[in-house]
């Protein structure tokens, strides 16, 4: 049992000031007012719930701030894949698992507490299976474990190069399975989940132009009652070969040929008319918005309005991990609506705060889109952030997400995954040893 003292302290009913929260075998256990009377164990300028990060791709971490250099020829979301391409090929289980560890506890210091990884990188650099088909999907959930962040792991199924079928090219080989290979791909997953506490196992067809129709309809059902991801409509050149194969974008295509609901989460979703945009938002699916990756790789922007006009659920991911931040991922994504439509405020309701409605809006529908849903209140588990005001005592209430997401004036002091405490004082516990390892597979990647 442990008792934090929160000065202020964010549940779903809104702001309270000086309560003591109790936790015990990872579960919030008391939320109570600070009679003065009461001991604890530490104090908190501001405790919220932690954010999920709903999308990521463990691996890419090792490019982080290593593809900002041009090239002769102008530069694309294209050109960007290839490369990604050439350090998927040459990573081993044992790197995958160091980078993985490095870029989850800069999540955890980021406020994140339940990561999606969206986990293609499964067979070995020539194509092949390993003796456990299990072994890549094995090293994310050692990374997790080593540092603590809650999984949901998506296996991700992926066949072709292309729409219709198009075989899969080279630089994909580690990638590809059959329907028949992922169903034994996603036992070995569960297996390598078994000893992680609060675990979620989903699945990912990986994108239109990586699934057939009759595969899509074979795999689906493997997910049972879980999470299903997709990338949707990242880029323009995807929305064009879907109409030349299809005759319909490929959200449009998604909404007919699938049973998209409140379990599937639409990675991007950033190319689509407005008919496409109010339909997801009434499918109850989650949006997976990237927004900084989005950025970074020239994808475009998100059709905010409409589709928080009909209520549409979002979280936020950060996918390729060029930057890990949740309030820059925040900003991103209003910024982004605001230089777009030309208006302040864009994703904020009437008489509200931005920044409360953005950490709210992306809590609820990352914690859904990945199998975890949980308010901060009694009976959840404990997966807290807590901020540091750095002083700054006259910033209260809804005032506090502004700051820290607009002003970044505010920061990460303190995250606890159910209930285990793993960043103290802006740093992960295991900063040193973890990033004594990244450092080492990053040499190894890299020398030349
Ligand atoms: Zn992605």
């Amino acid at each position: 049992m442990q008792k934090i003292l929160a000065h202020a302290l964010l549940t779903d009913d809104g702001w309270h000031r000086d309560i003591v929260l109790s936790h015990d075998n990872g579960m919030i256990t008391g939320l109570e007012d600070d009679s003065g009377k009461q001991t604890y164990d530490c104090a908190a300028d501001v405790l919220v719930a932690g954010m999920p990060n709903l999308h990521s791709h463990a691996f890419q971490r090792a490019m982080a701030g290593f593809a900002e250099r041009r090239g002769a020829t102008p530069d694309s979301f294209w050109s960007w894949r290839k490369e990604m391409y050439r350090l998927a090929l040459s990573m081993t289980p044992q790197q995958v698992e160091a980078v993985a560890a490095q870029l989850y506890m800069e999540m955890l210091e980021a406020g994140f507490t339940r990561v999606g990884e969206f986990h293609y990188l499964h067979h070995d650099g020539n194509g092949r299976p390993y003796a456990d088909m299990g072994e890549m999907a094995g090293r994310i959930a050692a990374a997790a474990a080593q540092t603590g962040i809650n999984l949901t792991l998506l296996p991700v199924f992926y066949a072709h190069a292309g729409f219709g079928g198009k075989p899969a090219d080279d630089g994909q080989k580690r990638f590809i399975n059959t329907p028949e290979s992922f169903a034994r791909l996603l036992e070995a997953c569960q297996t390598h989940l078994a000893p992680l506490a609060n675990a979620v196992l989903g699945i990912a067809p990986h994108s239109l132009r990586a699934v057939t129709k009759e595969e899509l309809a074979a795999i689906l059902p493997l997910a049972k009652q879980a999470p299903v991801h997709i990338h949707i409509a990242e880029q323009i050149k995807e929305v064009e070969d879907c109409l030349a194969a299809t005759g319909q974008r490929p959200v449009e295509w998604l909404l007919d040929h699938a049973p998209v609901d409140e379990r599937w989460c639409l990675i991007h979703a950033t190319h689509m008319t407005e008919t496409e945009t109010v339909n997801i938002a009434k499918s109850g699916a989650v949006a997976g918005l990237c927004p900084i990756t989005e950025a970074n790789l020239g994808d475009g922007i998100f059709n905010a309005l409409p589709y928080l006009a009909h209520n549409g659920a979002y979280g936020i991911g950060s996918d390729s991990n060029v930057c890990i931040a949740v309030n820059e991922e925040l900003r991103q994504f209003e910024y982004s609506v605001r230089l777009d439509t030309h208006m302040r405020n864009a994703v904020a309701r009437p008489d509200s705060s931005n920044g409360r409605v953005l950490f709210d809006g992306a809590r609820a529908g990352g914690a859904r889109a990945l199998g975890a849903a949980s308010p901060l209140a009694v009976g959840s588990p404990a997966d807290l952030v807590a901020l540091n005001l750095q002083g700054q005592d006259w910033i209260r209430q809804d005032a506090i997400l502004d700051s820290w997401i607009f002003a970044g004036n505010i920061a990460v002091d303190s995250v606890w995954v159910a209930g285990r405490q793993v960043v103290h004082n802006g740093r992960h516990k295991a900063r040193d040893t973890i990033n004594r390892h990244f450092g080492t597979a990053m040499r190894q990647l890299f020398a030349s």
